[in-house]
């Protein structure tokens, strides 16, 4: 009998997914990543993941954990060969897509518990459902899971108010490297007793084992909510204003979103939406408040004294549920892939630097890619108010191609070590996976990949949980 054959005696045929029913699972968002497996398994409870895990353990086949296939990095896909470029071993895509039920609503607790492959949109709705709110909320909602959520930090438009998943996970269980369980399905708010082991699990990337439940903390439901696009005077004054409003709006300022003119008119442009607002400045700000008590008043209090200060050119404010849709579908559509057709060429970035030096760094990008690709498009948007802008420079029409790709190298290296000299990063939430898993190095010291090797190393130590992922390749393995 073969491995993947002894897999489907155990968990039956739709535990097991080969052939043409797999490929939709062996390429990443994007197309970026293209990989091959022995199989797609989809097991049905903890008691099959594990039965799969020491499965593979004893069979010497990798592990690679996938939700929703929505990451950005590749790490949901197996890689064909490491990074000495022999052949991979084997591996399994360990699918989580029938582990999607809610466990359990508390909300005297103020918790959910789900299982990995739920989606973020049915944690959503079944918190909602219970008059209480989970927050991380992001575009890929409806497909992105709470396993792959836990799995790569995800954080998303409400960060600046809520905190990334690793501020929302209060307990998880999890199937390590070797088959075994580890219940640490807690709900506690306060626990000082040693390391907290979960959080090695948060951001792992599915290299320390597979996340199978998750106890989820849950917030006062927030009726009343309200989101302005305010035209602003220019970045410098970005810090002042989300200053202001969280000064004025007691803490619910709920999202803090750079639009950056270039990709709103894009974006009406090509989705037939009319413009917002009149007024033109090279950047916006898409800011909600939402709240248990109507917010318009302190919304309006605060874009009046914003404009009194100078920070604020015009402001359109969402009135009705049709306008407050429109800003959010104008802002979810920023992405290059959405705007551009060789948005494939370009130079993109998920970083973050501390949010007092956005502007300078802004600055410092455009200035290197003004240097090197005077022709393409440099543009930065997302998460501002946590310091998390996606950066972009590409060619927007054919012409641009080539001349592009002769500098984009060199383009990208300078625009890394900018973010590395600003005190930023090169994975702000989309995690490291394949993408940036040689190009991170610098931004840590090299004791901090040491660490985290010898953390693998304790937990995985026959390196089968989706190797070739996220650190650095190990000195002592070459
Ligand atoms: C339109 C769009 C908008 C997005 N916006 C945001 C955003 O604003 N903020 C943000 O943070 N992300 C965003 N993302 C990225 C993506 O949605 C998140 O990274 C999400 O957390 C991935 O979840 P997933 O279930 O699709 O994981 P997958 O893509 O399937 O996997 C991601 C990683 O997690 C691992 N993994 C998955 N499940 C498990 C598990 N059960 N146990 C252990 N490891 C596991 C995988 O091996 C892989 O390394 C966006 C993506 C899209 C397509």
């Amino acid at each position: 009998m073969t491995f993947v054959d002894g897999l489907r005696a155990d968990l039956g045929e739709a535990g097991i997914l080969t052939g043409h029913d797999a490929e939709p699972y062996l390429t990443g968002q994007r197309g970026l990543y293209t990989g091959e497996a022995l199989a797609v398994v989809r097991p049905a409870s903890v008691d099959e993941t594990a039965l799969v895990v020491r499965a593979c353990a004893s069979a010497g086949v990798a592990i690679v954990p996938q939700g929703g296939n929505t990451g950005m990095s590749g790490g949901a896909v197996p890689v064909t060969a490491d990074p000495a470029g022999n052949t991979a071993r084997p591996s399994v895509v360990l699918s989580m897509s029938r582990m999607n039920r809610i466990v359990s609503v508390d909300p005297d607790r103020w918790t959910i518990t789900a299982e990995a492959g739920a989606t973020i949109e049915a944690v959503q709705q079944a918190a909602a459902a219970a008059g209480r709110l989970f927050a991380p909320d992001w575009g890929a909602r409806g497909t992105a899971t709470v396993g792959g959520a836990i799995a790569t930090n995800a954080g998303g438009n409400n960060v600046v108010r809520y905190g990334t998943m690793r501020d929302h996970v209060l307990g998880l269980e999890a199937v390590l490297a070797d088959g075994r369980v580890w219940d640490g399905l807690r709900a506690l708010r306060k626990d000082s007793s040693g390391y907290d082991l979960k959080q090695l699990f948060i951001g792992a990337e599915g290299t320390l084992g597979v996340v199978t439940r998750a106890v989820l903390r849950l917030h006062p439901a927030t009726p009343h909510a309200q989101s302005a696009l305010a035209a602003v005077s220019g970045l410098d004054g970005l810090m002042p204003l989300l200053e202001l409003a969280e000064a004025r709006c007691g803490g619910d300022v709920t999202a803090f979103e750079l639009v950056p003119d270039v990709g709103l008119e894009r974006a009406c442009e090509k989705f037939g939406l009319a413009r917002p607002l009149e007024a033109r400045a090279e950047f916006y700000v898409l800011v909600r408040l939402s709240s248990t008590e109507p917010v318009s008043d302190r919304l309006g209090a605060f874009l009046d004294e914003a404009s009194e200060c100078g920070w604020v050119i015009d402001a359109a404010v969402a009135v009705t549920d049709e306008h407050e849709e429109r800003l959010w579908t104008i802002r979810d559509e920023l992405p290059a892939m959405r705007l551009w057709d060789q948005h494939e060429h370009g130079v993109k970035l998920d970083t973050a630097v501390p949010i007092d030096r956005f502007g300078p760094y802004h600055d410092e990008v455009r200035r290197i890619a003004a240097e090197l690709a005077p022709d393409a498009l440099t543009y930065g948007f997302g998460h501002v108010g946590d310091g998390n802008v996606h950066m972009y420079v590409l060619p927007t029409n054919d012409d641009q191609v080539e001349p592009f790709l002769a500098v984009r190298d060199e383009l990208r290296e300078r625009i890394e070590e900018a973010t590395f000299a600003y005190g930023g990063t090169l994975s702000a939430e989309h995690g490291i996976g394949q993408l940036l898993r040689d190009r991170i190095r610098h931004q840590k010291p090299e004791i901090e990949w040491d660490l985290m090797q010898a953390v693998k190393h304790a937990l995985d130590p026959q390196g089968i949980m989706n190797p070739h992922k996220t650190l650095p390749a190990d000195p002592r393995q070459a």
